[in-house]
C-alpha cells in the first residue's frame, strides 16, 4: 500500500475493496455504507443474507459498488469462500473489517458451556479465521491490506455478566496485536476498534433482556462520561479511518470509540 499523505481531506478508500462481516446491521451496516460512500467497493457480509442484500441494494442504488455475501465466520470454508467471491466480483479484497459478532449476558454461575463456546466461536474464532484468510489472500496477490477488528469496552473494563462476550473480545483485542506485529514488514496493518454502548441489535436484544428496558437504557448512558449511547456511524469512522491509506503507520493499535468509558 502506498503511504498515506498528509490532507486536509476525508481519508479516501477509493480503488479499495473492504469487506465488513456482520455487515447486515448496526456497525457492520454504517461500517459498509460510509466505506462505499469513501470509493471502497464493498463485500458486505453477514450470515443473515437477506440483511446483508438489504444494505448492498442500499449501497448500488446510492451509486456505490457491492456484493452480498451469505457466511458463518466461525467456519473456516465459508469465510475463505467469502474472500474468493467478493475478490472474483469485485477485485483482490485489501480491506476486512471482522465485525461479525454475538453477546451472551449471563452472570459468570448461570453462564453454559454452550454460551462460551458461541462467543468464542463467533467473536474470536471468526476474526481469527478472517485476519489468516485475508493475510493468505494478501500474500496470493501481493498485496499490503488493512484489517480492522470489532473490540469492544468489554474488552478492557468488566462488566456485569459478560464473562464469555469480555473474554472473546479481549481475546480479538490481543490478536489484532499479535497480526500487527507479524505482518508488519508484509505492509498489512491490523487494528481494533473498542465500540462502548451503540445502538444496535446487540443491544437491543440485551436491553430487551432486562426487566425495564428504557430504565437499563438511561443507566447505561450515564456510565458514559459523555452521557448517552453512540451511533453505528459514529464507530463506522473510525473503522474507515483504519482502512484508509491516511492511517498507514498505525497498526496494532486499539481505538475506543466509547464516550469515554474506559477512560473514567
Ligand atoms: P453491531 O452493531 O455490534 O455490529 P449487530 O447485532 O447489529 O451488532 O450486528 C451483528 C451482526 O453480525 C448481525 O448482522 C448478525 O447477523 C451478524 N452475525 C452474527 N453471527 C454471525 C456469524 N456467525 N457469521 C456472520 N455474521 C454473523
Amino acid at each position: 500500500m502506498r503511504q498515506g499523505q498528509p490532507s486536509v481531506q476525508t481519508p479516501q478508500l477509493d480503488g479499495r475493496t473492504v469487506i465488513v462481516t456482520g455487515g447486515g446491521s448496526g456497525i457492520g451496516a454504517a461500517t459498509a455504507r460510509l466505506a462505499a460512500r469513501r470509493g471502497a467497493a464493498v463485500g458486505v457480509a453477514d450470515i443473515d443474507r437477506a440483511s446483508a442484500e438489504e444494505v448492498r441494494d442500499e449501497i448500488v442504488a446510492a451509486g456505490g459498488t457491492a456484493a452480498a455475501l451469505s457466511v458463518d465466520v466461525s467456519q473456516e470454508a465459508d469465510v475463505a469462500r467469502m474472500i474468493a467471491e467478493t475478490a472474483e466480483a469485485l477485485g483482490p479484497v485489501t480491506g476486512l473489517v471482522n465485525n461479525a459478532g454475538v453477546i451472551v449476558t449471563r452472570a459468570l454461575v448461570d453462564t453454559t458451556v454452550e454460551d462460551w463456546d458461541r462467543c468464542l466461536q463467533v467473536n474470536a474464532r471468526g476474526a481469527f479465521l478472517g485476519c489468516k484468510h485475508l493475510v493468505r489472500h494478501a500474500r496470493e496477490h501481493g498485496l499490503g491490506a488493512a484489517i480492522v477488528n470489532t473490540g469492544s469496552i468489554s474488552a478492557l473494563a468488566g462488566q456485569d455478566g459478560q464473562a464469555a462476550y469480555a473474554a472473546s473480545k479481549g481475546a480479538i483485542v490481543q490478536l489484532t496485536r499479535q497480526i500487527a506485529g507479524e505482518h508488519a514488514a508484509e505492509g498489512i496493518r491490523c487494528n481494533s476498534v473498542g465500540p462502548g454502548s451503540v445502538r444496535s441489535a446487540v443491544l437491543d436484544s440485551f436491553l430487551g433482556s432486562q426487566e425495564d428496558p428504557a430504565a437499563a437504557e438511561q443507566t447505561l448512558a450515564a456510565t458514559h462520561p459523555v452521557g448517552r449511547i453512540g451511533d453505528p456511524e459514529e464507530v463506522a469512522a473510525a473503522m474507515c479511518f483504519l482502512l484508509a491509506d491516511e492511517a498507514s503507520f498505525i497498526t496494532g493499535a486499539n481505538l475506543q470509540v466509547d464516550g469515554g468509558y474506559t477512560a473514567v
